[in-house]
């Protein structure tokens, strides 16, 4: 990049389109309107946050968008859109290359370029990972030609996806000892399990969240398109696209406390001398699948729902990160990374400040959003030289979804999460409506899991941050004769 001159020099980049990249823009752009600055992105939509909610102190719930870059633009006059991938990073003199061999300058630059799938093996045209509308649209493609399917993984994307299908067989492979490990203990998992074998309800009301539109690329614009790592979806990613399989009914079975050994073609499979790769299933299949359980499974393709790694290696060549465990780019309390003038937002940055006791990063939606919104407001603190203390957001984990058709909310350590074994748990459980977990340390309330029309989030969500003993109250906090609000006032 030495020899490289910028085309121009902007006051701030941002590199990505997605929730985290298009939130610092709108954040910076309208604390400081007169800052030039550029948001690069490697397709021609953004993902922009629509009909946001503050539902609680904590919790928050909003739509999401793609949407044409135009609509950033004609907001944002100070804004320039760059449609590229970063390809190389000089932070010494402070530029950044693009895939069409352009250079632009900057004075503070955030890196929010995401991450991919975690693909259990590169290159395997039977293995799938879903991350962006071109892969989910590849999914249902291919989905609706096959009888059965392998699905590798526990978190999130696995759950919804497991519960959407229909008319294919599914055999879910999940490594722990219960579904969706990443979210629940196994008391939730198995309040949810009899979702998978009922019949699923009608879907009689209008999906809240507007579908995902997937226009036409511009001109000449859809070959970055393909070519390059979109956004990741988000909640209700399946919405508009129809997951059904070539079967009539669906049929999943769960494996447990298992990971993928092998995966075979059918040849590899016929030409093994080991009697154990035979699969216990008749048919011939296009793919097979060897689990560390010892069975082999046939299947037309494999989902990969393991986890996604953070998109930094454009960024890495020449430059001194500090990476995290997971390979995000480390990040303060001020969002900056470890080198000088750059930052990092949502799933491609690793927290690495102090924790509040009852937070913890997950690479979700609301963090994305506020990791951005934050980075934006430190950016423009740091270059009018103002302190800037951590946001209240970081406070308390929280979290709204859907699993299986129920409203799901988390709060704190939700799991126990790094509590160690003296903590309490109280359960309140009605089967096929609700299920309330809370995880007492100390006699304080430091998380929970309400699965179902609970209405107890606000509640709790005071009772944790309050951090008030509530020993005296014993089991009388789930008892449901008691109106609990009714009880703290
Ligand atoms: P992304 O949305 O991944 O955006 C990254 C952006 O960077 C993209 O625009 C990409 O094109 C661009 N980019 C990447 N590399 C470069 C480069 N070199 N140069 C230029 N641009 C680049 N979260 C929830 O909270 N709830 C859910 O229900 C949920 N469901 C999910 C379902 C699926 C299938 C997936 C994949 C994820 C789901 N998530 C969910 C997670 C959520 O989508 C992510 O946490 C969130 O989108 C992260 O936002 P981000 O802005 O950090 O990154």
């Amino acid at each position: 990049l030495c020899g490289h001159i910028s085309e121009k020099t902007f006051k701030f980049v941002i590199v990505g389109g997605g929730i985290a990249g298009v939130t610092c823009v709108e954040q910076l752009s309208s604390q400081i309107p007169s800052s030039e600055v550029a948001l690069i992105t490697a397709g021609p939509h953004i993902k922009a946050v629509t009909n946001y909610k503050q539902v609680s102190r904590t919790l928050e719930e909003f739509d999401v968008e793609e949407k044409p870059s135009s609509v950033l633009e004609e907001k944002y006059p100070n804004l320039t859109f760059i449609q590229s991938g970063v390809k190389a990073l000089n932070t010494q003199s402070h530029f950044v290359e693009t895939t069409d061999g352009r250079v632009f300058g900057y004075e503070k630059l955030c890196i929010c370029s995401g991450g991919r799938p975690k693909l259990l093996t590169q290159d395997n045209p039977y293995v799938l990972g879903i991350r962006d509308t071109d892969s989910a649209q590849e999914f249902q493609k291919r989905l609706c030609k096959a009888k059965r399917i392998v699905v590798v993984g526990n978190g999130g994307i696995a759950l919804e996806l497991v519960y959407e299908v229909e008319g294919c067989e599914v055999i879910w492979a999940v490594k722990d000892k219960a579904i969706g490990n990443t979210f629940f203990d196994a008391g939730a998992a198995q309040f949810l399990i009899p979702s998978l074998e009922a019949d699923k309800p009608e879907k009689t009301a209008p999906c809240k969240r507007p579908r995902y539109t997937t226009e036409e690329p511009a001109p000449g614009a859809s070959q970055t398109f393909t070519a390059e790592p979109g956004s990741a979806l988000g909640p209700d990613w399946h919405e508009g696209i129809v997951l059904r399989g070539a079967e009539q009914v669906r049929q999943v079975s769960v494996e447990y406390q298992c990971e993928v050994e092998k995966i075979f073609t059918s040849e590899e499979l016929l030409s093994s001398p080991q009697q154990t790769l035979r699969p216990k299933t008749e048919g011939s299949w296009p793919v097979y699948v060897q689990l560390t359980n010892g069975k082999t499974f046939g299947c037309d393709f494999v989902v990969s729902a393991t986890g996604v790694v953070p998109n930094t290696e454009p960024f890495l060549h020449g430059n001194n990160f500090a990476l995290a465990d997971d390979g995000g780019l480390q990040v303060n309390d001020q969002m900056m990374t470890s080198v000088p003038d750059v930052y990092a937002a949502g799933d491609v940055c690793t927290a690495c400040w102090d924790h509040s006791p009852l937070w913890q990063q997950m690479r979700l939606w609301t963090q994305a959003r506020q990791m951005g919104w934050y980075a934006g407001r430190c950016m423009a603190a740091h270059v009018l030289s103002e302190q800037i203390e951590l946001d209240f957001c970081f406070e308390l984990f929280s979290h709204i979804t859907r699993f299986f058709n129920y409203k799901v909310v988390l709060l704190g350590k939700f799991n126990g999460q790094g509590l160690g074994p003296d903590h309490e748990l109280l359960v309140r459980c009605t089967k096929g409506q609700e299920y309330v977990k809370v995880v007492l340390s100390d006699g304080r309330m430091v998380g929970a899991v309400l699965i179902g029309e609970t209405d107890l989030e606000e509640t709790f969500e005071n009772l944790i941050l309050n951090r008030m003993d509530l020993t005296p109250y014993g089991e009388d906090l789930l008892n449901p004769d008691i109106d609990i609000e009714d009880y703290f006032d």
